[in-house]
């Protein structure tokens, strides 16, 4: 995955973030030796019954909009196609989309994600659009990172077209939801601070994710600093994941232990409105799964949501 990072990242790394740096700069030389031997950990492929859809749990569905984001964090899942023309979606891609939302009636969420949903708004335009008369849906995600890569996009007008129709879906339909990708406090400027009253007044819930980076956000007080500042702004801190197992993105793994550490001192530290799920998305398409991080120690296997084994 090619390097881009956006003037506003720039700017961060001007000023002397090692954090945003680690994220967004290719550290050549670092991802030589691999470990992981995939670069598809979680299958998405596997469970695509046709482009630009990921159908792996009974009642949700993906919808990757583009494979483009305004800035390229190297840790990314998806890398192998990140930045590349292949996920852009043709109208008859969007028309087969739509037709297997409508025939699959259990699907009642769908999660707009990609790339960056925010970063192409007339394609999302467009899902949102389609996607607001299909009475089975009753929930939409949108997962974005656009407020830290480039905060002041949401002023353009495609944006705010996008914005508006979140507002009238939330009003008039169903909820929807944003869930924002933030890994440490650096990223949360006075912009991003001032972008999330904005973006609540359309109605929306905000929530973050997050994901554990060697060199970046594996520390007690990073993290610790990271969940209040969003909790104060109103966004719900609900994932931290395990970064996944994706071949030459070895060196942002933290060692399990260490993130078992952090988190039992989270727990001690925070309000549980400001406490995420800790997830390890287990390699080999096999699903999110809770980490029992009170026991102190990692099982060699974990429950599924069905309650069936998983062997790691
Ligand atoms: S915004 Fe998300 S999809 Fe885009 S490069 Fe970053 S982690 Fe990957």
């Amino acid at each position: 995955m090619k390097e881009r990072i956006t003037p506003h990242l720039r700017a961060l790394i001007d000023a002397g973030s090692e954090a945003i740096k680690n994220q967004f700069v290719k550290m050549r030389g670092k991802n030589t030796k691999k470990k992981f031997p995939t670069l598809d950990p979680l299958e998405e492929e596997k469970y695509s019954p046709t482009k630009g859809l990921v159908h792996k749990y009974k009642r949700t569905a993906l919808i990757k909009v583009s494979n483009y984001c305004a800035g390229h964090c190297q840790f990314c899942t998806r890398c192998r196609d990140i930045g590349t023309p292949e996920g852009d979606l043709s109208k008859e891609d969007i028309k087969n989309i739509i037709t297997y939302v409508e025939k699959h009636t259990e699907i009642v969420e769908i999660i707009l994600s990609g790339g960056d949903p925010f970063f192409t708004p007339n394609v999302t335009y467009e899902l949102l659009d389609k996607l607001d008369s299909i009475k089975s849906v009753r929930v939409i995600r949108i997962g974005t990172r656009l407020p830290v890569h480039a905060p002041r996009s949401f002023k353009q007008r495609n944006v705010l077209d996008v914005l508006e129709k979140i507002e009238a879906i939330n009003r008039f339909r169903c909820p929807v939801h944003v869930l924002i990708h933030f890994n440490h406090p650096d990223e949360i400027t006075k912009e991003v601070s001032d972008l999330m009253w904005d973006l609540r007044r359309t109605g929306v819930v905000l929530f973050s994710q997050t994901v554990f980076l060697r060199d970046v956000n594996d520390n007690v007080d990073i993290l610790d600093k990271l969940f209040m500042k969003l909790h104060s702004l109103g966004v719900i801190p609900y994932y931290i994941y395990r970064c996944d197992y994706v071949a030459g993105r070895e060196h942002f793994v933290v060692p399990f232990m260490r993130e078992v550490r952090i988190m039992i001192a989270l727990w001690k530290r925070l309000p549980g409105l400001a406490l995420p799920q800790y997830i390890f998305d287990a390699p080999g398409g096999k699903g999110k799964i809770r980490v029992p991080y009170l026991s102190r120690q990692i099982p060699r296997s974990f429950a599924d949501t069905e309650g069936k084994t998983i062997e790691i």
